[in-house]
């Protein structure tokens, strides 16, 4: 075990990539990374962590900012209810003296901070022996042990933690943790592993049976439903008609085309024409339609070109937005993909 330790150590001091949230100590900034690295990848990360910071540079600022404000941050990077669950976290650490807690049960108390995350800002940035377990790990360490099994099964998940819990050392926990997640992301890849490039070669298991491509098993994952949307883009000079989300695939709260959804193409016109005639307003040609995918399902807009020029956008809680304003919005990916199309046309 010791060998291991001081061997993936060694590798990552020489290898690690230079990343903004490892020249920190700041609890804040730490958690604001992890969670952002939930499900996202550390490119599209990057830019989104840099305005953050430039933003909210403080538990603080952000805990103190407008939920509207922190979500058109965030805006297409989906999953939002990790930024939403933080922003709350944020809000009680301030109520309870700005300090994230020190304690693994008082932090993990806090909304979305489940063990992972806890694990993460507390051997990080505090120095705490916690052992973190994300996907990189969990495929790090089933192959290292030839640990075999249902990746999400409670009893194999299990298992991993127990190996982490016994392998994260006194010494340097944080950089420890890290390195087995930069070894996952890098060197560990779930295809085609570089065993020949890995510091842990001769201790790994399942690289000596000649199975590391086999462990763990790949997720048997169910294709995403289909949603059939209608949207309508009305514009005006330099300006667009945005309202806030009704029904049309975007997560609450967001800003996005009039939109409806409907059964599939055929009935997309008269779904939008229900809409767009309760403003007096008229549905025109079709523009395209377009396809945004999701982890959770696969969604087609159907864009039509549509005039509403008694429509009053107050009345439905809409407005008229520029690419300006529409920074300081919280909107979708799918929106900027439409829009980024339209705007071809
Ligand atoms: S030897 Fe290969 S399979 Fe084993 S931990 Fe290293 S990269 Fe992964």
């Amino acid at each position: 075990m010791e060998e291991i330790r001081r061997l993936l150590l060694r590798w990552y001091d020489r290898h690690r990539r230079d990343l903004p949230w490892r020249k920190t100590r700041d609890p804040y900034r730490i958690w604001l990374s992890e969670v952002m690295l939930q499900q996202t990848q550390v490119r599209t990360v990057l830019p989104y962590y840099k305005k953050f910071l430039a933003r909210f540079p403080t538990l603080e600022s952000f805990a103190r900012a407008r939920l509207d404000e922190v979500l058109a941050l965030w805006s297409g990077m989906g999953y939002y209810n990790r930024i939403r669950n933080m922003h709350r976290a944020a809000g009680l650490v301030l109520e309870e003296g700005g300090e994230f807690p020190r304690d693994l049960q008082d932090a993990r108390r806090l909304p979305g901070v489940g063990r992972y995350t806890a694990g993460a800002v507390l051997s990080i940035a505090f120095g705490q022996r916690q052992p973190v377990v994300d996907g990189n790990v969990l495929r790090v360490l089933a192959r290292l042990y030839k640990l075999r099994g249902r990746p999400h099964s409670s009893r194999f998940q299990d298992r991993i933690w127990k190996k982490a819990e016994a392998l994260v050392p006194r010494r340097r926990p944080g950089d420890f943790n890290q390195a087995l997640m930069e070894l996952g992301a890098t060197v560990c890849t779930p295809a085609s592993p570089a065993c020949g490039r890995c510091p842990l070669e001769e201790q790994c298991l399942a690289r000596r049976a000649g199975i590391q491509e086999k462990i763990p098993p790949p997720l048997q994952r169910r294709a995403p439903g289909v949603l059939h949307v209608a949207a309508a883009l009305v514009r005006r000079p330099g300006q667009v008609l945005l309202v806030r989300h009704q029904d049309g695939g975007v997560p609450k709260g967001f800003w996005q085309l009039p939109s409806s959804p409907c059964h599939a193409a055929a009935g997309s016109r008269k779904a939008l024409e229900r809409l767009v005639s309760r403003w007096g307003g008229r549905v025109r040609e079709k523009l395209f339609s377009l396809e945004h995918v999701t982890t959770m399902r696969r969604i087609v807009f159907h864009v039509f070109r549509a005039e509403a020029p008694k429509f009053r956008p107050a009345a439905v809680g809409g407005q008229w937005v520029s690419p300006d304003q529409l920074e300081h919005l919280p909107h979708s990916a799918s929106l900027i993909k439409i829009l980024t199309r339209a705007c071809s046309i």
